[in-house]
């Protein structure tokens, strides 16, 4: 082996152990000498004992000494990372520390899903990152569409998700002032009234037409808007923005700004009966309140070009608006048009049922807030709007709980097992392999349970390990199995499966969920229910407790009686 070679293996092993708390191991030197020169493929025999030896030399030294060795012979390999680097979120230009303001602004019509929870979070991450704040701004101008329960619903829905923000407001808290705004855009010609019928308009859009309305002065605007709010019905007059009926952006084909809607608000009651259209209430709100930058999904983007006509027109400061992509999961939609009649109907439980998107079906089925947020984050600003795998974010998940998740026995469509001489009058097992999650005990006679699916092979003679208890050799095989312990030949490659001693059980139904729909049609087959048996210990577990069944999967307890699969 040449000195160079030793030299290299040195370097990125010091440069491994230096990342990793001290210690490196071969595998990551391994990949890294042969990424960097292939030359050697043909040599890893020889080279292996060398990268162990000097694996065994570095792990040796402590942090210090490794840093100061790179410091002196490997100074290109010492950069140093800041430890608590960001994921996913790019850094803005222009911004002042200090000085960032930003919204998150949902409108309180239904339960908060995945899709809000990635808006709120880098709402909240940016304000973080620049020393800013975040508002919270119930966008609450859909009398019809909205409850008293929803603003609840989304508040509740931010506390678990650990998303902090600075002020809380509602846009219908401005109502007189964003009328302020609209007479002044009639006042100065940029907006008028029209009392064309809903389809005329449409196909007028369509065909890029003026109506009447539009030619109407000042004045005539002005005594309709007022009129609006007396004598006209819903539908029979809309204030429109004065844009371009030719442009190439539908958006600025003289757009609705305030429209009539009769019926209840949830705050404001029937007081009101004019309410803006999202586009005007948006940009006066971002304006007025001093947001600095307007985060939203790509889906609006045709709509910036409103959003700054209608804030240059009133000559009003103007937010900078920036586009993240929409998060939705494959077969899992967040559309309220979608959910609402699968609840109304009972196809779903509720807008808990765990085959949802919302928040917290997310959360009942075992999906922890962290694993929201990085899966969020790491995807945050991709190009399109593309549907992510639900298994993206259980792999974000299962890294999260699994320290944490309480390790029991549960076995399915289960079979007699009686280990004839058994002598064992209990076990204590613990309830994590290497996390100190405390021990359980479990009284035992000779009579078991094991799962169907473990029987189906069994012959008479084999043998088999039943889990942290002992070996078996089965001496008779049916619908009742028979065995007996054979500890004295312990064997270590013998088939290992879980158990359930039939004193003190739980009988369970374990619920999983999967894909909602498929190929655009309501899957029948979303729920599954599983019957399981297991350990008496579950009924002293709290509601929401992760557990992973052993063998199974991991799963959230979600009553006396029932579990929800989590993931693999
Ligand atoms: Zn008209």
């Amino acid at each position: 082996m040449d000195d160079e070679v030793r030299r290299a293996i040195r370097g990125i092993a010091l440069q491994n152990a230096y990342e990793h708390d001290g210690k490196t191991r071969n595998d990551a030197v391994i990949s890294k000498l042969l990424g960097s020169r292939p030359d050697l493929r043909s040599k890893v025999k020889e080279i292996i004992p060398v990268i162990s030896e000097i694996i065994s030399d570095v792990n040796k030294c402590s942090i210090s000494k490794q840093k100061a060795e790179l410091e002196s012979s490997y100074p290109e390999l010492l950069v140093t990372k800041p430890k608590d680097e960001r994921i996913g979120l790019p850094p803005l230009e222009g911004v002042e520390y200090g000085k960032m303001v930003t919204r998150f602004p949902p409108e309180p019509n239904g339960y908060p899903h995945i899709g809000h929870a990635k808006a709120a979070i880098i709402d909240e991450e940016y304000a973080k990152m620049y020393g800013g704040k975040m508002i919270l701004r119930f966008d609450d101008t859909n009398p019809e569409n909205e409850r008293l329960e929803y603003y609840a619903a989304i508040k509740v829905g931010l506390d678990w998700l650990g998303v902090k923000y600075d002020r809380v407001k509602n846009t219908s808290d401005d109502i007189e002032l964003i009328y302020k705004k609209g007479l002044q855009m009639i006042e100065l010609d940029s907006a008028y009234v029209c009392t064309c019928k809903q389809e005329t308009t449409s196909r007028n859009r369509r065909e890029m037409k003026s109506c009447k309305c539009r030619s109407g002065d000042v004045e005539q605007n002005t005594k309709r808007w007022h009129n609006m709010f007396e004598k006209y019905k819903s539908g029979e007059a809309i204030v429109r923005f004065r844009g371009d009926m030719q442009s190439e952006n539908t958006v600025m084909r003289d757009p609705s700004l305030f429209r009539i809607v009769e019926g209840n608000h949830p705050i404001l009651l029937n007081k009101y009966r004019v309410w803006p259209n999202y586009d005007f209430a948006v940009a006066i709100e971002d304006s007025i309140d001093g947001v600095t930058h307007a985060f939203r999904t790509k889906e609006y983007e045709l709509r910036n070009e409103l959003y700054y006509s209608i804030l240059d027109k009133l000559g009003m400061r103007k937010p900078k608006v920036l586009e993240f992509s929409r998060l939705e999961f494959a077969g899992m939609p967040v559309s309220k048009r979608i959910l609402k009649p699968l609840v109304e109907s009972g196809q779903v439980s509720g807008y808990d049922d765990p085959r949802l998107p919302t928040l917290e079906a997310l959360r009942r089925r075992g999906i922890v807030p962290e694993a929201i947020r990085k899966f969020a984050l790491s995807l945050s600003f991709t190009k399109s709007d593309t549907l992510a795998p639900f298994d993206a974010l259980e792999s974000f998940n299962r890294k999260i709980i699994d320290p944490t998740s309480l390790r029991l026995f549960m076995v399915t469509d289960p079979v007699k097992l009686i280990v004839k001489n058994n002598n064992l009058p209990s076990v204590e097992l613990p309830n994590h392999p290497q996390k100190d999650l405390g021990k359980r005990k479990i009284e035992l006679d000779e009579n078991f349970y094991i799962s169907g699916d473990d029987t189906k092979s069994l012959r008479v003679g084999d043998q088999i390990r039943l889990i942290e208890l002992y070996n078996v050799k089965i001496t008779k095989v049916g619908s009742v199995i028979e065995a007996e312990c054979v500890d004295e030949n312990f064997k270590t490659d013998l088939p290992k499966i879980q158990w359930v001693p039939q004193k003190n059980v739980v009988r369970l139904n374990i619920l999983i969920p999967k894909t909602l729909f498929e190929n655009e049609k309501f899957n029948e087959n979303s729920l599954q229910t599983l019957q399981g048996i297991t350990e008496g210990y579950y009924l002293e577990l709290n509601e929401g407790t992760e557990i992973q069944f052993v063998r199974f999967g991991y799963c959230r307890k979600d009553s006396a009686i029932q579990a929800i699969y989590t993931h693999k």
